[in-house]
């Protein structure tokens, strides 16, 4: 019997996590369940997987909670510090799959236990880079990539040396809006942005593919994971989604990994780690698909790629005030405040007026997230004015 935690577990990876480990009965015992204000939500699922403690990050949805889990058992817990706790809590794999810079403090504890982390909240890696990689270091802990281009290329690096890796390259399906006119741009609507041709996601990281502010901050999250060098570091658009990264060695080999367009592939990799599991998909079915094809990205339609290369060559704290505009704006967008082909001028604004020492703490990039979000918002009041 494994012990599991899953932070974020009523979102999109929340969901293909536990549809995986719901079809192992009798192999996992959970242990953390949290979720922001989804208090109905998270306690069928802390009941139905008997777990040891649910945590909603809201407070004002604890008394609901405590009330839904009351008489059962399970403990109920509300608020930031009770999240954290929460991921100290002893388990043999924590997956994190919180969305957003909200994710990096209950990830980081996580990983100063020396545990096992899958890690789906790139934002929390995005933002902290070295604060994070040396807390890996420092802990012993595991981090397993479970965003799928970063798992293709985890399987693809296998044992070798990065000495021998030429080029890692990004996949990217370019999203919804991959063929529309800079005119269609301006009008995308979110209904238009969160409905992705491939995955079915969460609505954030669906706008963020909308823009290619995903790839962009996969390209970060990969300079972090596989410290090839950011000149190493290729992105290429292939529509289809069946290849999701590969990696070119000094010999002419290119290794890459391929599966069907849903997350519990990588998920489970990561669960099972270093065995395999059992998932409930299709075969990859090639000739049915027929053709893969592959395109350069256009960074004048979609200049988040540029923007984020940018930020991961500065380094410090330019990849969390990125992220932290990028949040800003995509919230601003999905609300019907901000047009689309703003998002990538808010977040090269704020990087242009806002440039604070590297953060060398988890409390320093705390910080520069909250102090980032300020500005974005005094930037978008001067947009929207
Ligand atoms: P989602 O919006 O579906 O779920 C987010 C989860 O985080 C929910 O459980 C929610 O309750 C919780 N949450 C939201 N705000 C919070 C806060 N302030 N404090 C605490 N918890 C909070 O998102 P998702 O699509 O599941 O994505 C989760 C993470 O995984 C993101 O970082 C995303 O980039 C990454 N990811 C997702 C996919 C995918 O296919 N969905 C693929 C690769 C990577
Ligand atoms: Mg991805």
């Amino acid at each position: 019997m494994r012990s599991v935690s899953v932070l974020g577990a009523t979102g999109s990876i929340g969901a293909s996590t536990l549809d995986l480990i719901r079809r192992e009965p009798g192999k996992w015992r959970i242990v953390a369940l949290t979720a922001n204000g989804n208090a109905a939500g998270l306690a069928r699922l802390a009941i139905e997987f008997r777990a040891e403690i649910a945590v909603v990050a809201d407070e004002n949805s604890l008394p609901e909670l405590r009330e839904a889990l009351a008489g059962s058992g399970i403990v109920a817990a509300g608020g930031a510090a009770a999240l954290v706790e929460a991921a100290t809590r002893p388990a043999d794999i924590t997956v994190a799959a919180i969305v957003g810079c909200a994710g990096l403090a209950p990830t980081m504890a996580a990983i100063e236990q020396g545990r096992s982390v899958a890690l789906a909240n790139k934002e929390a890696l995005v933002a902290a880079g070295e604060v994070m990689t040396a807390a890996v270091a420092r802990s012993g802990a595991t981090l397993l990539p479970t965003d799928s281009e970063h798992n293709a290329i985890f399987q693809c690096l296998a044992d070798n040396s990065y000495d021998h890796v030429r080029s890692i390259t990004l996949t990217a399906s370019g999203g919804p809006f991959r063929d529309w006119t800079m005119e269609q741009l301006h009008a995308a609507t979110p209904a238009q942005a969160i409905k992705h041709p491939n995955w079915d996601m969460g609505a954030k990281i669906s706008v963020d593919s909308a823009t290619m502010f995903n790839k962009g901050l996969e390209l970060i999250e990969a300079h972090h994971l596989f410290p090839v060098g950011l000149d190493r570091l290729k992105i290429i658009v292939h529509p289809q989604s069946v290849i999701h990264s590969m990696v070119e060695y000094r010999d002419g080999s290119t290794l890459a990994q391929l599966g069907p367009s849903d997350m519990r592939v990588p998920i489970a990799s990561c669960l099972a780690w270093p065995e395999r599991m059992d998932t409930p998909l299709a075969p990859l079915d090639l000739a049915a698909i027929g053709e893969l094809t592959f395109r350069a990205p256009d960074e004048e339609r979609f200049p988040a790629t540029r923007l984020c290369r940018l930020a991961a060559e500065a380094g410090g704290a330019a990849p969390a005030v990125l992220n932290a505009a990028n949040e800003v704006a995509v919230a601003a967008f999905l609300a019907g405040k901000l047009p689309f082909t703003r998002i990538a001028v808010v977040v090269e604004q704020v990087l242009a007026r806002y440039a604070p020492p590297p953060p060398v703490s988890l409390a320093d990039v705390m910080a520069v997230d909250t102090a980032a979000r300020a500005e974005a918002r005094s930037v978008l009041e001067l947009a929207t004015k």
